[in-house]
């Protein structure tokens, strides 16, 4: 463990999701000295790189929300259970605002319509509902609006990405697209079949303008040109310019199949952004075990590689995911929280875990399983009370919410970690 890291802070945050960085983001702007616990096998590898706010309510009707603050008032309203409900719209709204002015800060600029969602088009060719989208996706989010003529490029041999797909799907809703399948580069090895070796390579200004040399004769009358989000792992923004200042069209990222290099960039921007602002994060570190007393929490036992050492601190964010995160875990028959052993709001039995049809469009209530809370994000025991007073929970662990369905993955996890800083620094007068 990094031999100048403070071992008493204000606050330890443990999980480094979404949720984990963000609350280390409003920790850190806050002014709270905080060491940050997790390694880096979450899901944020995994997503788009959009930030959703609220897409889909309620999850039975499909009903989509193009204005989200108004979706998220009527969720509030059906289910005052779910953490949206916690917060009220303008802590949301907040926290959306800063989460994003700080991205922005860290080099990553994002985009969206100023109340409203937006549409994405996927490498599947279905429009995705989302919030906030990355700079360089913007321009397909503009380009399906005004449905300008726009050509999709793929590269041979890359996994889980056809752009012949893209444009048979979303031909009928966006008319004018077409499809072309290019050569990556020969430079090196494999590049063509792995997203983050790509973005690595497209590093190369001699890359970059071979591919912009490669696409510029397919272009015949083209808008606009969709090529897979893998500009760079880092300069994005600068690349896209770059390629779009050789083509004379606009240019724009297409989200791939997991792994996201969008969301390998979002991990690293945080990351690079927070080490300056003088957060410990101790990357690959894993939270063992929480030493209490009565009910407060005073140290996490945190192990990384052979080395263990006890941190201390005033309050303790708990932002640990669900089952792909480790945060919780299931047996034959019962959800375990994984760290404290809280207690899990679940069916209360095993068969009551699924509906009887795998796809059906409501879910399943092991979906919102998970943690239930105070007014301030505290875990709470059977009797209603929290189970530690300096104990705080946020993002996916929360129960009563179903992210994937109502497409409120981001929001969740960057609303309840405002709501739970927010809660540690009022608490503390
Ligand atoms: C395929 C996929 C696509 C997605 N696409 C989108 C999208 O387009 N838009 C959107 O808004 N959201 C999307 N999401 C959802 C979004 O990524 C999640 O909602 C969000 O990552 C949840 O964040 P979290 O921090 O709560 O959990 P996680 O991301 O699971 O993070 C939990 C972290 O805690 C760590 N951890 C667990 N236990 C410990 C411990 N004891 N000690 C230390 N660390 C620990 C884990 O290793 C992990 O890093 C997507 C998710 C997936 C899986």
């Amino acid at each position: 463990m990094a031999e100048n890291i403070e071992k008493k802070v204000d606050l330890i945050v443990i999980g480094a999701g979404l949720a984990g960085m963000a609350a280390t983001i409003f920790a850190v702007e806050n002014g709270l000295t905080t060491i940050q616990v997790g390694s880096s096998v979450g899901e944020m590898l995994f997503a788009s790189g959009a930030l959703d706010l609220l897409g889909i309510h309620p999850v039975e009707q499909q009903k989509e929300w193009l204005d989200p603050w108004a979706g998220v008032s009527t969720l509030s309203r059906d289910c005052p259970k779910h953490p949206y409900a916690l917060l009220g719209l303008e802590s949301i709204r907040r926290a959306m605002d800063q989460f994003v002015d700080f991205l922005e800060n860290a080099g990553l600029s994002y985009r969206g319509w100023p109340e409203g969602n937006a549409l994405l088009p996927t490498c599947a060719g279905t429009i995705k509902i989302t919030y906030r989208v990355p700079q360089t996706m913007w321009p397909g989010v503009t380009g399906f609006k005004q449905k300008l003529p726009a050509l999709i490029v793929d590269f041979q041999g890359m996994k889980d990405f056809s752009a012949r797909q893209m444009v048979e799907t979303l031909g009928s809703r966006w008319p004018g697209l077409r499809s072309r399948r290019l050569d990556f580069t020969r430079q090196v090895p494999g590049v063509d079949r792995d997203n983050a070796l790509m973005a690595e390579a497209l590093n190369s200004q001699e890359v970059r303008t071979d591919l912009a040399g490669a696409i510029r004769p397919l272009l015949q009358g083209a808008e606009l040109v969709g090529i897979p989000a893998v500009l760079g792992l880092r300069e994005s923004e600068a690349f896209a310019a770059d390629l779009e200042g050789q083509l004379g069209v606009p240019v724009f990222e297409i989200p791939t199949m997991p792994p996201s290099v969008p969301g390998i960039r979002l991990k690293e921007a945080m990351e690079q952004a927070l080490r300056s602002r003088g957060a410990n994060l101790v990357a690959g570190g894993r939270a063992v075990s929480v030493n209490t007393e009565r009910r407060c929490c005073v140290g996490v036992v945190v192990q990384q590689g052979a080395y263990q050492e006890t941190l201390e601190a005033e309050g303790i964010v708990l932002a640990t995911g669900r089952f792909l995160g480790g945060g919780l875990d299931a047996s034959r028959t019962v959800i375990r929280e994984t760290l404290l052993d809280l207690q899990v709001h679940q069916p209360e039995r095993r068969e009551a875990w699924h509906r009887p049809h795998f796809l059906d469009p409501r879910g399943h209530p092991v979906n919102r399983a998970g943690l239930e809370v105070d007014e301030l994000f505290r875990p709470v025991g059977s009797d209603g009370r929290s189970a530690f007073e300096n104990l705080f929970a946020v993002g996916s662990v929360l129960a009563h919410q179903d992210w994937m369905r109502m497409k409120c993955g981001a929001g969740l996890a960057i609303s309840t970690a405002y709501g739970a800083v927010q809660s540690f620094i009022h608490r503390r007068g």
